[in-house]
């Protein structure tokens, strides 16, 4: 048990300069590749590993089939080509045979691969001349290592480090934490026996020095749990504290008559899916505890997230309090108090106050456009109770702004806001309890990368979409030609067009100017004769605002946009989306776009337009033809792009998922889960388990921990 085994705190007090060998300069080099302490160089793992018993030889090379081999080297020399390019050739071989090697314009290669040196080369082997070469392989130094497998290490060419400098390191730090004490181990050991783990000092040795393969899984397995299970305790810890130190409101189960929340479902024009329904109860029984509701709602375009979020906002109105829906963008939040004031029009509260005893409904709405003066009137009318539902954007936590109770809180489009902008929501009332809060994503991710990612919040998925629905019909054109007839056509027999330009870069002036010159060629060419509207970034408020409504009113044909339209822009009678240079998109952002059509009764259909640079952004484009399911998309966008997609640029640190991945691991996630869960959420807390509570603060301090509720 704990005591008596090397903590992973103390190894992270140890700089690698205890280390024999290890002087200013190799510490500035293990520096720059972020290995500070023992801790550290523990935790850089092999890259590769190369089996000796199963490696292919020379002979076995076959032209045209990708093998690894480990060779000697035995010659090297550069030249330059005819047309002036840097040529290295590299004569090498094994026991079985020889292998040339050629690498253009890598000249660095001729000082890097010397006679003599040991290297593990990896690619498609071809024959030349009646010999094997490979073009531009894979290279990996291995030094002179014995022992059937070799680990492989990352390495840093610029900064001097190879492999074999690591592995020796390794094995010394190895040695020198295992001869002694071995290594702590605070996982509990009923966990342990039930996932049948390694010990902890077993797989750190094993993961650098494995016998065999096999091995090397276990202690791969190991570690990749305790990555996950530290990260599964960080956010139930912070889901239970949130839990245990907020008050929340208890907000009554189904009323009975002028039950606000039965009328307006009454009232639909439709029947709730499924799923719908399901949500709706979800939220409604977590809005019935005494602790504050911190829900994701995860639904896809057009899957019918708004009904569920006003539902969720009656149900606190139903009690006497207030609603409010923040979205990202003025456009939005202006479309959402038009949507939900139709939705609601018409409906009563009951005020006692009053004559009759009820009065209507009030829906308002407060963005930065907002007059002063009207500002004022809502400011009053909210603290005073006389506001239900109050739409907005960020003007929604701004100073100022107070409500008399404020019960539940919607957040359209989730990724948009960051953790401190939720936590000023979530700091309205004066009486200090905390409302129930919802946060709606459209871009959705699969369910244990949810888990990590949204850690601390419960999920609802809405995993239908209405009945009736004409899928849109997604085809992707090389040729920008192909794709104009398509929209004069549709528009030919009344309806409209969205063209989403080229993505330049991050500069929105770039973006700016490649709209303004799309919107000039195709006004004049193309689509010569339609009635065009331009939409970007910089277009301003009232031309922007009159450039919707006229495209919403029928009266443009074509809207030629960047990907401000990306999010929510709802215009039934639009039915073709094209997309221009369609590979400088992402999945999740295609998928968008793509849901900003298909919202009537007619046929959609997506155009994406240009070629695809690499593999992978074909690989985009084939599987946005191939589904509209979102879901299914996100897992292709999390095969392709991996963790990096869902988890945001800061985790890239030490505390990064160095083992693990959210994709190939999903069981694991909900197995740490479940066990965080049972050891966090037991009552007790992690008092049982002060050492796991540290290696957690160590790994995911407080202030770390937080970029695991990516914004
Ligand atoms: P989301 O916000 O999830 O993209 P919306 O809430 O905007 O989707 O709903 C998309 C459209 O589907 C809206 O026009 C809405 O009125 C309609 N809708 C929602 N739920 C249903 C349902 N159960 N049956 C039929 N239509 C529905
Ligand atoms: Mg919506």
């Amino acid at each position: 048990m704990a005591g008596t085994g090397i903590t992973l705190r103390e190894l992270d007090a140890r700089p690698v300069a205890d280390l024999n060998g290890v002087g200013p300069a190799r510490q500035k080099t293990l520096s720059a590749v972020g290995v500070a302490s023992i801790l550290d160089l523990l935790g850089f793992y092999p890259r590769r590993y190369l089996d000796r018993s199963r490696e292919a030889t020379v002979a076995e090379l076959a032209p045209g089939v990708e093998g690894m081999v480990l060779v000697r080297i035995d010659r090297t020399s550069a030249r330059r080509t005819r047309n002036g390019r840097s040529l290295v050739e590299v004569r090498c071989s094994d026991d079985t045979g020889r292998l040339r090697l050629t690498f253009f314009n890598q000249p660095w290669r001729e000082k890097q691969l010397r006679e003599g040196m040991q290297a593990v080369v990896f690619g498609k082997a071809d024959e030349y001349r009646g010999a094997l070469q490979m073009t531009s392989p894979v290279v990996d130094l291995v030094g002179d290592r014995t022992g059937r497998i070799v680990a492989v290490y990352p390495q840093s060419e610029t900064a001097g480090l190879h492999s074999w400098d690591v592995d020796a390191l390794v094995g010394e730090a190895l040695r020198r934490t295992m001869k002694v004490r071995g290594l702590s181990d605070p996982v509990p050991a009923e966990v342990r026996e039930r996932y049948r783990l390694a010990d902890r000092s077993e797989a750190y040795r094993s993961i650098h020095r494995p016998e065999g393969m096999h091995e090397m899984l276990e202690a791969r397995r190991r570690l990749v749990f305790d990555e996950l299970l530290r990260i599964q305790v960080a956010l139930v810890r912070r889901k239970v504290e949130l839990e245990r130190t907020s008050t929340g409101i208890v907000h009554a189960a189904a009323g009975g008559d002028g039950d606000p929340v039965a009328a307006f479902l009454d009232r639909l024009p439709f029947a709730l899916t499924g799923a719908q329904r399901r949500v709706v109860d979800e939220i409604a029984a977590d809005m019935a505890r005494p602790a504050p509701m911190h829900r994701l709602l995860q639904g896809d375009v057009g899957s019918g997230k708004t009904v569920v979020a006003v539902a969720a906002l009656l149900t606190a109105v139903r009690g006497g309090h207030q609603g409010a829906l923040m979205a990202p963008t003025e456009v939005l939040a202006e479309q959402h108090h038009q949507g939900v004031a139709e939705l609601l029009a018409g409906m009563t509260v009951d005020d006692p106050a009053t004559l009759l005893g009820h009065r209507p409904l009030k829906v308002d709405l407060l963005t930065n456009r907002t007059t002063a003066a009207e500002r004022r009137r809502i400011a009053a009318e909210l603290v005073a109770g006389g506001v239900d539902v109050l739409i907005g954007t960020h003007a929604l936590i701004q100073e100022g702004v107070e409500f008399g109770s404020l019960g539940a809180v919607v957040i359209d489009e989730q990724h948009r806001f960051g953790v401190e902008q939720r936590a000023a929501l979530r700091d309205r009332n004066r009486d200090g309890t905390v409302p129930d809060v919802l946060v709606m994503t459209a871009t959705p991710i699969p369910r244990t990368a949810a888990m990590t990612v949204y850690g601390d919040l419960d999920v609802s998925i809405l995993d239908e979409l209405p009945p009736g629905r004409t899928p849109i019909g997604t085809t992707w054109h090389v040729d920008e030609d192909d794709v104009w007839p398509v929209v004069r056509a549709e528009v030919a027999e009344g309806r409209q067009a969205y063209v989403v330009c080229p993505l330049i870069d991050e500069s929105d002036a770039l973006d700016v100017r490649s709209a303004e010159a799309t919107f000039a060629e195709l006004s004049d060419g193309a689509l010569a004769g339609l009635r065009v509207g331009l939409l970007h970034g910089r277009v301003g408020r009232a031309e922007k605002e009159e450039t919707m409504r006229l495209f919403r009113s029928g009266t443009l044909d074509v809207l030629v946009a960047t990907t401000v339209i990306e999010v929510g822009v709802d215009v039934p009678n639009a039915t073709v989306m094209v997309v221009l240079d369609a590979a400088r998109f992402g999945i999740a952002q295609l998928h968008q776009l793509r849901g900003r059509v298909g919202r009537g009764a007619h046929a959609s259909r997506c155009l994406l337009v240009g070629e695809a640079p690499t593999p992978d952004a074909e690989e985009r484009l084939r599987a946005l033809v191939r589904t509209t399911d979102g879901f299914e998309l996100a897992e292709v966008d999390l095969d392709l792009r991996g963790e990096g997609t869902i988890m945001g640029e800061r985790q890239k640190g030490r505390n990064d998922l160095r083992l693990a991945s959210l994709r190939r691991d999903g069981e694991w996630v909900e197995a740490a889960r479940t066990e965080a869960l049972a050891i966090v959420g037991d009552g007790t807390g992690l008092a049982d388990h002060p050492e796991l509570a540290d290696e957690v603060d160590l790994f995911l301090g407080a202030d770390e921990s937080d970029y695991l509720l990516k914004d």
